[in-house]
C-alpha cells in the first residue's frame, strides 16, 4: 500500500487547491477534478472478472479510468520499488486478477517466495491469460508480460523459476487484485 500514500496526499492537496481557486478556467478545474476522482475497480467500467472480450481504448481513456499509480505501471510500463508491493510477501489462498480489467491471471498455488522483491509465480492461470513482448530497454533483452485482455503491463518473466515450469513471472503488485478463494 505504500506507493499509494503520496497520491492520497497529492489528491488532498489538489482538492484544497481546487476549492481555493474558484476563478480558475474551466479546463483547469476539469483536470483537477479528474485527478481528485477516487479510482477503484468499482469505478472502472472496464473491470470485469468474467468477460473475455478484449479491451482496446485510448491511453487518454485509461488515464481517466485508472488511479495515477496504476496508470503509471499498467500503461507507462513503470516498475514499483522492490519489497514495497502489497503482494510481495503475501501467501493467502485465492486468485489474482488484472487490476486494470479484471482478467484472471494467476492462482495462489503457483505463487512462490522468490526473494526478488516482487510477487512471483511459476505459471499463469491459463496460457491466454497473458501475452509476451520482447523488451530491449535498459540495455537488456527481457520478456515483458502484459494482460491478455487489456494489454496492461504486469511485469517480466525469467527462466530462473522453480519446477515444474522453471519460469519466474515477476509482477508488480499494483497491477494485481487478489481475491480469496
Ligand atoms: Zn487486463
Amino acid at each position: 500500500m505504500k506507493p499509494i500514500i503520496p497520491f492520497v496526499v497529492l489528491a488532498i492537496c489538489l482538492n484544497i487547491n481546487c476549492e481555493g481557486q474558484v476563478n480558475t478556467s474551466n479546463a483547469t478545474i476539469k483536470n483537477t477534478q479528474q485527478s481528485n476522482k477516487k479510482m477503484t475497480t468499482s469505478t472502472n467500467p472496464y473491470f470485469n472478472k468474467t468477460s473475455k472480450e478484449k479491451i482496446n481504448i485510448s491511453e487518454q481513456e485509461w488515464e481517466n479510468t485508472l488511479s495515477p499509480a496504476l496508470f503509471e505501471i499498467a500503461r507507462k510500463k513503470g516498475t514499483e520499488r522492490a519489497y514495497t508491493g502489497k503482494y510481495d510477501n503475501f501467501f493467502d489462498r485465492g486468485f489474482y486478477f488484472c487490476a486494470a480489467c479484471g482478467n484472471k491471471l494467476f492462482k495462489s498455488d503457483s505463487k512462490f517466495a522468490s526473494g526478488c522483491g516482487w510477487p512471483s509465480f511459476f505459471e499463469t492461470y491459463t496460457e491466454s491469460s497473458v501475452q509476451y513482448i520482447t523488451d530491449e530497454t535498459h540495455g537488456m533483452i527481457r520478456t515483458e508480460v502484459v494482460c491478455g485482455r487489456c494489454n496492461a503491463h504486469l511485469g517480466h518473466v525469467f527462466d530462473d523459476g522453480p519446477k515444474p515450469t522453471g519460469k519466474r513471472f515477476c509482477m508488480n503488485s499494483i497491477s494485481l487484485v487478489f481475491e480469496k478463494k
